[in-house]
């Protein structure tokens, strides 16, 4: 089993459309592949496929709940909590959970020897399955409106994906935790980035992460005639390899929009996405 994340430093450089027509060219050609959407403030990589939903689960975390009358306001539990969850007034004697600082890690929990504290299940979003009219399966990662972070909900999605022969990951945008999270369960990640100062600048800080992680990756520049040749020359100082490009072009940007692939409608991308997995497929066999 390989695992391919197609990821960006920022929102809106193409990375679903990248990874959905990778996806499809898996499937051209019978490869066994998932599709694993990561990305879960903002999932839509199941729209660019006909399907139907399978099955979902609830992804949940424990959350402490202090029982004012048994605490004895000793502090303990603050002290445990590295994430600064309980907030504490001993004088006044005030203590409340913060629970959208909490990790559910139960070190308060096990911190309080009064047994002051019990815990409630919080929901933190789900985890959908669906099937494409051709028996693939794309598994979802979706976040509740309004919990801090998606990353437990991201870690159930990639462990209940099916363990195909290859995986697609839509990872989500940006370079923090959701990111991390996704990369660090890749073994090649495909980074997509458009010829512009901002784009730079993201792929930047990208490819440093990456790169303290140590994990092999290449960049598709996409929207390419647009902007400047900066990323070229950047890609080109650092030694980075440039895996593939994609034009700046209307009939490009009108089928995504429209919610379609560019590898069913304009048949040559076909071949240049199945050269593309099979390259990355070398450079992870040769690692
Ligand atoms: S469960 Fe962990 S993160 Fe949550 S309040 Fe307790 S110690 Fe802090
Ligand atoms: S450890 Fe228990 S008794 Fe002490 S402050 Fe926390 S909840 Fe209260």
């Amino acid at each position: 089993m390989i695992r391919i994340a197609i990821a960006s430093g920022k929102g809106g450089t193409g990375k679903t459309l990248i990874a959905t027509n990778i996806f499809n060219t898996l499937i051209f050609n019978h490869r066994k592949a998932t599709l694993v959407d990561c990305d879960a403030e903002a999932p839509n990589a199941a729209v660019f496929f006909s399907n139907k939903k399978t099955d979902t689960f609830d992804v949940h975390q424990m959350v402490p709940v202090i029982d004012t009358n048994k605490c004895t306001y000793c502090g303990k539990c603050h002290d445990y909590c590295v994430y600064n969850a309980i907030f504490l007034l001993p004088p006044m004697k005030v203590i409340k959970v913060i629970e959208d600082l909490c990790h559910g890690c139960g070190a308060c929990s096990y911190a309080c020897e009064y047994g002051a504290i019990t815990e409630k299940t919080v929901s933190l979003g789900q985890v959908n399955n669906y099937l494409t009219n051709s028996g693939y399966k794309i598994t979802e990662a979706r976040m509740n409106i309004g919990v801090m972070s998606p990353v437990p909900v991201i870690k159930a999605a990639i462990n209940h994906a099916d363990k195909d022969e290859i995986i697609i990951m839509d990872s989500p945008p940006g370079t923090s935790c959701p990111f991390i999270q996704t990369a660090s369960k890749a073994d090649y990640i495909v980074l997509v980035t458009e010829p512009t100062p901002f784009g730079l600048s993201d792929l930047k800080q990208s490819v440093y992460t990456l790169q303290n992680m140590d994990k092999p990756f290449g960049v598709i520049i996409n929207r390419a005639g647009l902007g400047n040749r900066d990323v070229y020359k950047w890609l080109e100082e650092e030694n980075i390899d440039l895996i593939m490009e994609l034009p700046f072009n209307v009939n490009i940007a009108k089928i995504y929009s429209e919610g379609k692939l560019i590898t069913d409608e304009l048949p040559d991308y076909k071949t240049e996405f199945f050269d593309l997995t099979n390259k990355i497929n070398d450079v992870i066999k040769n690692k």
